[in-house]
């Protein structure tokens, strides 16, 4: 009988020493941690989609280049014909696509802190060197010390999500257009919450060679089928496309996204009121005392509360699962983040927050 390794001496190191993405569990909670559209869709639509299913050829491989569904989305997202898309099972997975294409020995991704913890994660899977630059206070970009960076570790790649999570504010565009131009690497810009800002660097695309965006349908209302989208020159999307996996956009995926694509104004609606919502809850959060609410454009907010775990912990006990930053990075120290819910969930966290508070002094 052979002597069976233990994982500690096959399983790369990096690997043993991250923990694995935690998601908790939420069954019977109202849901304010994930950053999902709570609005479901239309029963029309959902009804064309039950047929579109009942006939999709499930038997067979997916289109593995989504030539329909690309040209939906192109036409959707008014994406120029100079630009390519490569297409991505999420985000996350185009994030993955990229780090193993350039995870040459020595090669660096870069990022800011705090900002999606995934850039990091991912870095450690594809064995690309990680590194991420603090914010300052007001979570802005330092440039400065980016600049510094960038000089110093000549990035490969720079992810940057604008508008941020978890802090919710746009960086200054002309501040992320200099590291666009002071780095030799690509940038890509991460307008995962784009559903929810008016800004977006889609019309800079032409005039920056180095610079790719990506767009996801996760938060504005189909976090469930997984896409992502990347969008850029052929230069670049043709490489990348090479390890895109053949199959990595199932057919579902195809029919549904395609479908819902058709029925954009029912998505903007819905975007229209979380941000509707947005406004009321930092309002409702500004009129607490000792809770700092950031300004947000995206479709949660980052707030600041005294003893932020312990209220975490009473939110949850109430059946109000948000997401708990504290403690995860020292910008951080005392932050909570809320998703934006329906105006029902959203009055039921505002009054167990203020209970809670009420009860605690
Ligand atoms: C949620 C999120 C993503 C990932 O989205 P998926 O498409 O669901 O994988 C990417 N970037 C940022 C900044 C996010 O917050």
């Amino acid at each position: 009988m052979p002597n069976f390794y233990h994982p500690d001496q096959i399983i790369r190191p990096e690997i043993l020493a991250l923990s694995a993405y935690h998601v908790p569990p939420a069954t019977g909670m109202i849901k304010l941690d994930a950053m999902e559209n709570p609005y479901p869709l239309p029963l029309v639509i959902r009804d064309e989609i039950a047929q579109l299913t009942a006939d999709a050829p499930v038997n067979r491989y997916p289109d593995a280049s989504a030539t329909q569904l690309k040209a939906t989305l192109r036409q959707a997202l008014t994406i120029s014909d100079d630009m390519d898309i490569l297409l991505g099972n999420g985000s996350d997975e185009i994030i993955q696509i990229i780090a193993m294409a350039l995870a040459r020995p020595g090669a660096v991704l870069m990022s800011v802190e705090p900002a999606f913890v995934m850039f990091k994660m991912i870095a450690a899977f594809a064995n690309i060197q990680y590194v991420g630059i603090p914010l300052q206070k007001d979570f802005s970009l330092d440039l400065e010390t980016m600049l510094a960076a960038i000089a110093e570790h000549k990035p490969a790649v720079i992810f940057l999500a604008y508008p941020n999570n978890p802090t919710g504010n746009l960086f200054d565009p002309a501040a992320i257009l200099s590291i666009i131009q002071a780095t030799s690497g690509i940038v890509v810009v991460d307008e995962a919450y784009h559903a929810f800002a008016d800004a977006s660097f889609m019309d800079k695309l032409a005039q920056h060679p180095n610079l790719l965006l990506m767009r996801t349908l996760s938060k504005s209302g189909l976090a469930g089928l997984r896409l992502g989208l990347l969008i850029g020159r052929s230069e670049w999307l043709v490489q990348l496309e090479k390890v895109r996996l053949p199959y990595n956009i199932g057919i579902m995926t195809q029919l549904i996204a395609e479908k819902v694509l058709h029925h954009t104004a029912v998505l903007l609606e819905q975007a229209e009121a979380i941000k509707s919502e947005r406004t009321k809850m930092r309002t409702f959060l500004g009129t607490i005392a000792n809770i700092e609410a950031y300004p947000s454009d995206a479709n949660f907010i980052l707030f600041r509360i005294h003893a932020a775990s312990q209220i975490f912990q009473a939110l949850k006990q109430r059946k109000i699962l948000i997401k708990n930053l504290d403690g995860t990075h020292p910008l951080l120290e005392n932050c909570l983040r809320v998703t934006v819910g329906t105006p029902d969930e959203n009055s039921q966290f505002c009054t167990t927050l203020h209970t809670i508070l009420s009860e605690s002094v």
